[in-house]
């Protein structure tokens, strides 16, 4: 069993912080053939640059490299695309899912209440930064709702897949927002994704709280107490990146 760590969308800033980072996505290898976690920006979103994408330019550095796109890490690797036959979207922010697009054969899991948020018609900003075009292609949905299951004291959804890999709700960055967990030859690797940012002990708690919701305190806490638990978030470091294989 392998998962790359692989980096979706470099999105640099120079304010607050000087910051250097990436947008965490992970390539795993199941019984069911690869499985994407996120997808990072797809080929098109470099071509025809969305709203959202235009405002990020605006505001952050944002290289834009399109060898940042999945399917074109998925063929560096030495894999065929069409082998990413599954893609698990921790929320659908057009930076972790625009890649949906490139992989229009997989199936696409999904909490029900993120989608439902996608997809509604009620607006507020945390819902800001989806692309309605990301899902244009009409792929083949699977949708998870609360079971009262447990992953460690979390609340969690069992995914159909070997290595053991549970959903996580954990609302507040978006309505639906859910973090990943995998289990690995060592111990387990947690996804938090935009639920916490772990990487950066930088950034003021408020801004955390405000941008990414209530769970950070908690995940550090989980963190500092599971030694045996990788715990990764949505967005890392540039240099967490470099040859990175569990
Ligand atoms: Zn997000």
């Amino acid at each position: 069993m392998t998962i790359h760590f692989l980096n979706g969308f470099t999105c640099n800033t120079n304010f607050p912080g000087n910051w250097r980072c990436g947008t965490l996505e992970l390539l795993v290898e199941t019984d069911q053939g690869l499985l994407l976690v996120d997808t990072g920006l797809g080929t098109h979103d470099y071509v025809h640059h969305s709203g959202i994408l235009k405002l990020f330019r605006l505001i952050m550095d944002v290289p834009l490299d399109p060898d940042e796109a999945a399917i074109r890490q998925v063929i560096r690797l030495g894999y065929k695309p069409q082998d990413v036959n599954h893609i698990v979207l921790t929320h659908m922010h057009f930076d972790h899912c625009g890649g949906l697009p490139d992989f229009p054969w997989a199936r696409v899991h999904v909490y029900r209440k993120e989608y439902e948020a996608f997809t509604g018609r009620w607006r507020q900003w945390r819902t800001w930064a989806y692309d309605h075009s990301h899902i244009a292609h009409g792929p083949e949905w699977v949708f998870y709702d609360d079971t009262g299951e447990k992953w460690f004291d979390f609340n969690a959804i069992r995914l159909p897949f070997i290595p053991e890999m549970w959903l996580l709700p954990m609302p507040g960055h978006t309505p639906g927002q859910c973090g990943v967990a995998i289990k690995t030859n060592s111990g387990w690797l947690f996804q938090t994704s935009d639920a916490a940012a772990l990487f950066n002990d930088k950034a003021p708690d408020w801004l955390i709280r405000f941008g990414l919701g209530p769970y950070q305190p908690r995940i550090l806490q989980f963190a500092s107490t599971h030694p045996d638990v990788q715990v990764v978030s949505g967005h890392m470091w540039l240099d967490f990146f470099e040859k990175r294989v569990l």
